[in-house]
C-alpha cells in the first residue's frame, strides 16, 4: 500500500493498522468486544456488510464468513433469526480464541458466542 507512509507525518493520535487486513493504517476503530477496540479499514468494514467476521484475540487472525452461509447453515430457529437481524449490520466480534488455536474447543465456542450476540 503506497499511502501507508504518508499519513504517518499527521501524527493522529487515533491511527492504527487494521487488524483484519493487517494492511492499511486507518483511524476507524470498532468495539468488538468489552473494552477491546480495533481498527478497521474503509475496505474491511465494507467487507463487514456481507461477512460476519471474527476476529481472534490471542492470535490476531481474521476469520471471514460470508452471512448467507452462516445463515444457511444454522438451524437453531431463535439462532437464525438472530443472525437474520444482523445481516444487514457491519458485524465484528472478538473471539477468544479461533480454530487455529484450539480446534476443538473453536465450535463450542461458536455455539455459546451467538446468545452472547447483541444486534
Ligand atoms: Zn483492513
Ligand atoms: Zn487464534
Amino acid at each position: 500500500m503506497n499511502n501507508a507512509g504518508k499519513g504517518a507525518n499527521d501524527r493522529e493520535d487515533a491511527v492504527g493498522k487494521c487488524n483484519i487486513c493487517n494492511d492499511v493504517y486507518t483511524s476507524t476503530n470498532v468495539e468488538v468486544a468489552d473494552g477491546i477496540v480495533i481498527y478497521v479499514c474503509a475496505h474491511c468494514l465494507e467487507k463487514a456488510k456481507d461477512n460476519f467476521i471474527w476476529l481472534c484475540m490471542s492470535c490476531g487472525k481474521a476469520y471471514l464468513r460470508p452471512k448467507k452461509l452462516v445463515i444457511n447453515r444454522v438451524k437453531d430457529r431463535e439462532l437464525k433469526k438472530a443472525y437474520m437481524l444482523c445481516e444487514d449490520m457491519q458485524v465484528i466480534q472478538g473471539i477468544e480464541m479461533c480454530i487455529s488455536c484450539s480446534p476443538e474447543k473453536m465450535l463450542d465456542y461458536m455455539e455459546e458466542q451467538h446468545v452472547a450476540m447483541e444486534c
